[in-house]
């Protein structure tokens, strides 16, 4: 079964074809500037890929050309539409609706639609996904896979903010979570790493990229993350702020004259690591400016590791202990020297790095020494395949297709 996993954004389509039986990309690409005159179409494998310019007025020209690209000339994966099975869409916020992922029918698009309230540019973003694949394949069915829906798990106490309770009940304010796709897909291949049941296992996942998330993962459910209302609350990110004092936020209005809107944006693209070293979001280059010397560059560094250590803390004492720590995304699979600083003195708390794996590159691995009583995990993370796998499981639930298995 070839699944099409799509993932929309207000000016993007990002995709990958996914054949579920062999595990196989078959083809991906991206359209950029969706709506501008400078949009143009990435589409193919690695050395492959060719950047084609093309005109895209919405997202609806974006998936013409996608299937076009996916089904003729020298960018061919399939014969025809008829060789893509069903299609999965990445979907933001599934707030308080959506535990699991689901098969999209018309009452699923309406929640969407009502939910964007919470994630206005994302999920209108989903819905033009949703609406060009509804066009160009009417008869191909439609999975939605929600960042949120992992999260769903999480008891009252820690979804719940010190607000007038008031506030819950008239806007449905309190915490979703975000990347709940990535630290489902990364607890699993964790546990299969170590060997143990997921359902016996305490776990902290790290998702550290640009965007940065945490979450308590305890006998496969998961009771905390950092991701709050939105995803600009909990940890320091490439320019989020993550969680601060909420009065320095009229504060900065008042003094720096910012409406709503200013301040919104001064806490989500200007904060963050842009924000202390004034330098870049991008680790890499915070990381070469600290070790020149750059004295801002050397604190934003600081802070986004200890930034993940406390939460580290934290969640040990939500769950009362853990068995191991699993890093991914960008920092976390790639930056040593990041690594080294967040473990840097939890050998109190049995976490101890072994310096030379810490050194290697490679795919799935542990990292820790063999004396850590925690276990230090590394895991690239797989949105896209978690996404297949979800559209594989419902599509089949709701047809006759032969299961496939998901063992690795
Ligand atoms: P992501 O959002 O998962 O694409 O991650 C982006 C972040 O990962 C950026 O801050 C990059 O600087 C960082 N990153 C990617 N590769 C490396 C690397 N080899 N060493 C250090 N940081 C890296």
């Amino acid at each position: 079964m070839n699944v099409l996993v799509i993932n929309a954004g207000s000016s993007s389509l990002k995709y990958q074809l996914i054949n579920l039986e062999t595990k196989h990309i078959l083809a991906k690409g991206i359209c950029e500037r969706v709506g501008s005159a400078e949009a143009f179409h990435k589409h193919g494998l690695d050395e492959n890929e060719r950047v084609i310019d093309a005109e895209m007025r919405d997202h609806d020209d974006a998936m013409a050309l996608v299937l076009e690209a996916l089904t003729s000339g020298p960018t061919k994966a399939v014969d025809s539409l008829d060789e893509i099975d069903a299609v999965g869409h990445r979907i933001v916020q599934g707030g308080w609706y959506f535990d699991r992922s689901v098969l999209i029918d018309d009452d699923v698009i309406a929640k969407i639609d009502e939910l964007a309230e919470l994630a206005p540019l994302h999920n209108k973003a989903a819905l033009m996904g949703i609406h060009a694949c509804q066009k160009h394949m009417p008869s191909t069915p439609m999975v939605a896979v929600f960042d949120t829906s992992f999260f769903q798990s999480l008891p009252p106490k820690a979804y719940m903010y010190p607000l007038p309770y008031e506030l819950y009940e008239k806007y449905h304010i309190r915490k979703y979570g975000a990347h709940g796709t990535s630290h489902r897909y990364i607890s699993e291949r964790a546990a299969a790493v170590l060997g143990e049941p997921l359902d016996e296992l305490k776990l902290i996942t790290c998702h550290l990229g640009n965007g940065c998330s945490m979450s308590a993962i305890d006998h496969g459910v998961a009771v905390d993350t950092s991701m709050g209302l939105t995803p600009l609350d909990g940890l320091m990110m490439g320019t989020r702020c993550g969680a601060i004092d909420p009065a320095i936020v009229p504060y900065i209005m008042d003094k720096e004259g910012l409406d709503a809107a200013g301040v919104n944006d001064l806490m989500n693209k200007q904060s963050g690591l842009l924000g202390i070293s004034g330098i870049s979001n991008d680790l890499r280059s915070v990381r070469d400016a600290s070790e020149k010397g750059d004295e801002r560059a050397m604190l934003a560094y600081d802070m986004y590791s200890n930034s993940v250590k406390k939460y580290i803390g934290q969640y040990m004492a939500v769950m009362g202990g853990v068995d191991a720590i699993v890093l991914t995304a960008g920092v976390g699979e790639n930056c040593e020297k990041m690594r080294r600083m967040i473990f840097a003195g939890l050998q109190p708390l049995g976490i101890v790095l072994d310096e030379a794996k810490n050194r290697q590159r490679g795919f799935e691995r542990e990292i820790s020494s063999d004396s850590s009583k925690v276990k230090v995990i590394i895991i690239p993370t797989n949105e896209e395949y978690m996404i297949a796998r979800d559209t594989y499981d419902i599509v089949h639930e709701h047809s006759q297709i032969v299961p496939v298995s998901h063992a690795e």
